[in-house]
């Protein structure tokens, strides 16, 4: 019987092949995913299982570009339902007041700074978009250093609370009425049904000088941790199973998959030089942070190790 709630996917949604090798099936309303999922949203909201029934849990590796995907991916309606209920606004809400220290907004600033001195123009004169905002908080900080700053955002409880925060939310359908310096999205490209449509869309929002980033979880031990398929291994763990989280992280990206994706897209790879990334750092509290400082520009430059990529037009060589 075919499920109610689930999209299946006919191809690879970063690069549109259709051969791809089944590496994982169970049923999402049975253990060991039922158990995962009542854990999950339980503390974050709540669970209706009977969206789940008939749905399968299945991990496809795409043959070309290596993209670990998830076949069968809610509908809209379930979508929705997900982002707005299971996960309930107000908690989430909660969960960011106590959580988000300075040393979060202070790596929003550092970041904006970094870009902001490799696009080489003064802020005011500067049009900064978040795709996926959630609460606008990046959103805010691009602002407060004078940019023209933008958001969007499916969730009606977000768009309400950046809205009230002076930030101007565009609707997807007008994006290429912007041309925008800058294109943010932090932990956003897991999460989309067609991960390559949108990037193509938002492409069409960017300057002709213009960057964007896409960043998204990293795991570098992802086929370890994909033999092991260890469900109780705690998120942030070495064998946590959250890049691969059933519903909501339906796209796993090896950092040669976004390339190609981006490539097919018309975006090239560029890097935001080291020492432009330790001009700006902000934070040498102690001796662990300056370590990590000191490494971060080189892991992404030179090792290439983190889903943390910024590009540009092909067409601007
Ligand atoms: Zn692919």
């Amino acid at each position: 019987m075919n499920s109610l709630y689930f999209n299946i996917r006919k191809k690879c949604p970063a690069c549109a092949s259709t051969t791809s090798k089944t590496i994982y099936k169970q049923p999402f309303d049975q253990p060991p995913i039922r158990d995962y999922l009542i854990d999950f949203y339980s503390s974050r909201g709540r669970i209706e299982l009977s969206y789940l029934e008939n749905g399968n849990y299945i991990l496809e590796e795409c043959d070309h570009c290596k993209l670990i995907f998830q076949k069968e991916i809610p509908n809209d309606q379930f979508m929705e339902r997900l982002y707005e209920y299971w996960l309930d606004p107000q908690k989430r809400f909660e969960h960011h007041r106590k959580n988000d220290g300075l040393d979060h907004y202070l790596y929003y600033a550092q970041e904006i700074m970094q870009v902001m001195t490799y696009l080489k123009k003064q802020p005011v004169d500067l049009k900064f978009f978040d795709f996926g905002m959630g609460w606008g908080k990046w959103s805010m900080m691009a602002k407060a250093f004078g940019c023209d700053s933008y958001g969007s955002e499916l969730s009606r409880e977000r768009i309400k609370y950046a809205e009230s925060n002076g930030l101007k939310v565009i609707e997807w359908n007008n994006l290429p009425d912007y041309q925008f310096n800058f294109i943010n999205t932090e932990q956003v490209f897991e999460h989309l049904a067609e991960p390559f449509e949108t990037l193509e869309h938002l492409k069409r929002a960017l300057a002709p000088d213009g960057i964007i980033k896409i960043s998204v979880p990293t795991a570098n031990n992802i086929d370890q941790r994909l033999r092991l398929m260890n469900w109780k291994a705690k998120k942030g763990s070495k064998h946590s199973l959250n890049p691969v989280a059933p519903l909501e992280h339906i796209n796993f990206y090896r950092r040669k998959s976004i390339i190609k994706m981006a490539d097919k897209a018309g975006l090239k790879e560029i890097l935001i030089p080291i020492r432009k990334q330790y001009q700006y750092m902000c934070d040498w509290s102690g001796i662990k942070r300056i370590g990590q400082n000191l490494l971060k520009p080189i892991s992404l430059n030179l090792l290439k190790k983190q889903n943390y990529l910024f590009f540009r037009k092909t067409s601007f060589d």
